[in-house]
């Protein structure tokens, strides 16, 4: 099967020299500078021949590996009517994020951000017994979504492609075969892929459901923080972590907590700084005051997808903040936006920089929810605010002196944390999502009606998982790993040709060479760039060919001569001189060893 070469003199294509002014991660400047992407507007790419085909690849690997579990291949619209999202609450709990629009009549509808509902209305209109499950089903196809922060070029897109399946199970253990073999194909995609991940454990987010894992691409710039464990194979994303909850302490005969002036300690490291000075530690043994004595209590206003704000007041460790991911986490689908000073002012119960829990709780005075870390445990003593201006409380006991509405996971979780599993020392690491595996559960066909006749004629929801590839993400994700200060360098697997023919000088028996020799592999099945531009220098070609990327790079030029023709390996850099007569069978091993 013979594939039509590329040729750079006919190639919709345009390098750059310059890094676009608004790439910030190197696989964003270069797919941009590669003339694989052009942007559009904010997170709305075009894909150039070059992307469109690296995407492709990624596809095909991805339909492989899917087609391989049994999982079969649909495709749905993305412009999608209201109605199915209505019942689910998701029309509203999308808020700002979805892209809405009306027809001429006023009829309203959606730009798909995640198909869910589809999927299992058009199961339910399909099926009605267990004897037509279990069923895995996907698609690879658009999604929109009107993303509060679009970043780094595919990577966060307002439109962007993913794979997304889903699995129909009568019963738990059914829907626990379907999640491990998604699991399993996963594994063999992001193998395939070429580029480092964890498999970490995840919250599953306004999806609702149970069991759930993300894949992450591991990379220093990626937007998602992962914990692992140094000593076992716990490995979550930080979203995900709950904090080992210590025990209880005994606080019989603690003495009595005492309220005292502390001017100008607005903020935790003043306030240790005051309290070092004006009330050293009587006791020897004890160490100085530090931000970890005291009980910073931070408040923040919960916006929920109607639009209804409700404050929200969380107490922790003063030497940790609030991690927004975590706390956003955790009130999902509402936002969380800052407390202002018009806040403050409609609620004079609360001492900026001075709040304690004694006005803070639905039972108190300013009915303000307020939800402790879980390290707050009973007996724990703090030095906390007063709720007076220039005033703090000293000695204040947790469950003795005061209590809350509950706990949160909210505060950050840092390097050297302790493992909820086995208790040794975590370690923090970024990387990007590329994959989201989950047990749905039976949320969305409970409220869509999806059931089935089980094998006692008994009518009984279906269980489902959800499983996602960010695809177009996946070829930013790979050029983020693959990458040096050249350009790109594509894993074989997905690259946009296997090999780049630079035909270099003047002489017309050099262009014929290349040209012979691009023919003659394209013959064999090999995708070939062949830069066959008479006017363009060497040099201009080389740096194309390194920025491009591809990974073997055949260079027919001063060789010839000597009866030789150049072929280089673009990751490693080595190159060799191989006889003109031996050149496509040495390039074709080169493609077809490496690609084995
Ligand atoms: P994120 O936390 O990064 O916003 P998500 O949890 O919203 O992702 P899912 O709804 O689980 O993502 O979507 C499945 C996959 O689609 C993700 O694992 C990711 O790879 C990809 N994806 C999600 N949002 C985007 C986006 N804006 N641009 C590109 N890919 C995306
Ligand atoms: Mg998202």
């Amino acid at each position: 099967m013979s594939t039509p070469a590329l040729r750079m003199s006919t190639l919709f294509l345009r390098t750059l020299r310059e890094d676009p002014a608004d790439a910030e991660l190197p696989s964003h400047r270069l797919l941009v500078r590669a003339g694989y992407i052009r942007r559009v507007a904010p997170g709305i790419y075009t894909w150039l021949p070059l992307g469109l085909r690296v995407l492709r690849n990624v596809e095909a690997i991805v339909r492989e590996e899917m087609d391989a579990i049994g999982a079969q291949e649909l495709s749905f619209p993305a412009l999608l009517p209201k109605e199915p999202f209505e019942a689910t609450g998701r029309w509203t709990e999308y808020g700002d994020n979805i892209f809405r629009l009306k027809d001429r009549k006023g009829a309203e509808y959606l730009l798909g951000p995640t198909h869910e509902e589809m999927f299992t209305l058009t199961v339910k209109d399909l099926y009605g017994s267990y004897k037509d499950l279990p069923l895995s089903i996907y698609q690879i196809q658009l999604k929109y979504r009107d993303e509060a922060r679009p970043r780094a070029g595919l990577l966060r897109g307002r439109e962007f492609v993913m794979k997304d399946s889903y699995s129909f199970d009568v019963d738990d253990a059914g829907l626990q075969a379907s999640y491990d073999a998604h699991r399993a194909a996963y594994v063999k995609i992001f193998d395939r892929l070429g580029f480092d991940y964890v498999i970490v454990k995840a919250t599953s987010g306004a999806m609702g459901g149970s069991a759930s894992e993300e894949f992450l691409a591991t990379a220093e710039n990626g937007e998602d923080t992962y914990v692992r464990c140094t000593s076992c194979d716990y490995a979550a994303n930080v979203e995900a972590v709950k904090v080992p909850v210590p025990q209880p302490i005994a606080y019989d005969g603690l003495p009595a907590a005492r309220a005292e002036d502390t001017p100008g300690t607005p903020t935790i490291a003043t306030l240790v700084d005051h309290l070092n000075v004006a009330f050293p530690r009587q006791n020897k043994a004890d160490l100085p005051w530090q931000a970890g004595d005291t009980l910073k209590n931070v408040i923040v206003m919960v916006v929920h997808p109607d639009g209804r704000r409700e404050p929200l007041a969380i107490g922790l460790p003063g030497d940790r903040e609030i991690d927004e991911k975590r706390l956003g986490a955790q009130v999902e689908p509402a936002e969380i936006e800052a407390f202002d000073e018009a806040d403050f002012a409609k609620n004079p119960a609360l001492a900026k920089g001075y709040m304690g829990p004694g006005v803070l709780g639905e039972r108190a005075e300013s009915r303000i929810r307020y939800l402790l870390d879980p390290r707050v445990v009973d007996g724990t003593v703090w030095v906390t605010g007063a709720d007076a201006p220039d005033r703090h409380v000293i000695g204040l006991v947790a469950g003795r002196d005061f209590t809350a509405d509950g706990t949160i996971e909210a505060a950050e979780v840092r390097n050297g944390d302790e493992c909820p599993s086995c208790g040794q020392v975590l370690e923090t690491a970024r990387g990007i999502e590329m994959g989201h595996i989950f047990q749905l559960g039976r949320k969305y066909a409970e409220s869509l009606g999806l059931k089935v006749l089980d094998h006692n004629g008994k009518l009984v929801t279906v269980i489902m998982g959800s499983y996602g590839v960010g695809v177009s993400r996946a070829v930013a994700a790979v050029a983020e790993g693959c990458h040096d200060e050249f350009g790109l360098v594509w894993p074989r697997e997905i690259a946009p040709a296997d090999v780049h023919v630079v035909a270099t000088g003047k002489a017309e028996e050099v262009f014929a060479k290349a040209d012979e020799l691009t023919v003659a592999l394209a013959a064999q099945g090999i995708q070939v760039i062949c830069d066959d531009r008479r006017k363009v220098s060497p040099g201009v070609k080389f740096k194309d060919a390194e920025l491009i990327g591809v990974p073997t790079i055949v260079i027919v030029g001063k060789g010839l001569e000597a009866g030789t023709i150049e072929i280089k390996d673009r990751a490693t850099g080595d190159r060799r001189e191989v006889p003109v007569g031996q050149i496509v069978e040495a390039v074709v091993a080169e493609v077809r060893g490496a690609a084995l």
